[in-house]
C-alpha cells in the first residue's frame, strides 16, 4: 500500500515571485484535499505560505446593485413635487 497521498497536488508557478524573499520562480501552488479542501501557494526558497484571496469575497455585484438602489431613491425625492390646478 501506497501511504503518499495523490490528493495533494503542488503545481510550479513560473514568473511568479515570492512575495516575501522576491525570489523569481520560486512558488509552488498547492492544492489538498485532506482534512479540508484549501489552496494556497508555497516558496520553495524560504518556506513562505500564502493563502490567495477568495473571489467570492468580493462583493461589488452587491455594491453596484446598492448605488442603483441609492440614485433612485434620490430622484425619487429630491423632485419638487408641484400641483396645478
Ligand atoms: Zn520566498
Amino acid at each position: 500500500m501506497r501511504y503518499q497521498s495523490s490528493t495533494t497536488k503542488r503545481r510550479f508557478l513560473a514568473g511568479v515571485r515570492c512575495p516575501k524573499c522576491q525570489v523569481m520562480d520560486a512558488v509552488v501552488q498547492i492544492n489538498i484535499v485532506e482534512p479540508e479542501p484549501d489552496e494556497y501557494i508555497e516558496c520553495t526558497q524560504c518556506g513562505h505560505t500564502e493563502h490567495r484571496p477568495d473571489p467570492d469575497d468580493i462583493s461589488a455585484k452587491n455594491h453596484a446593485e446598492d448605488q442603483m438602489y441609492r440614485d433612485a431613491m434620490n430622484t425619487g425625492t429630491s423632485g419638487t413635487v408641484k400641483f396645478k390646478p
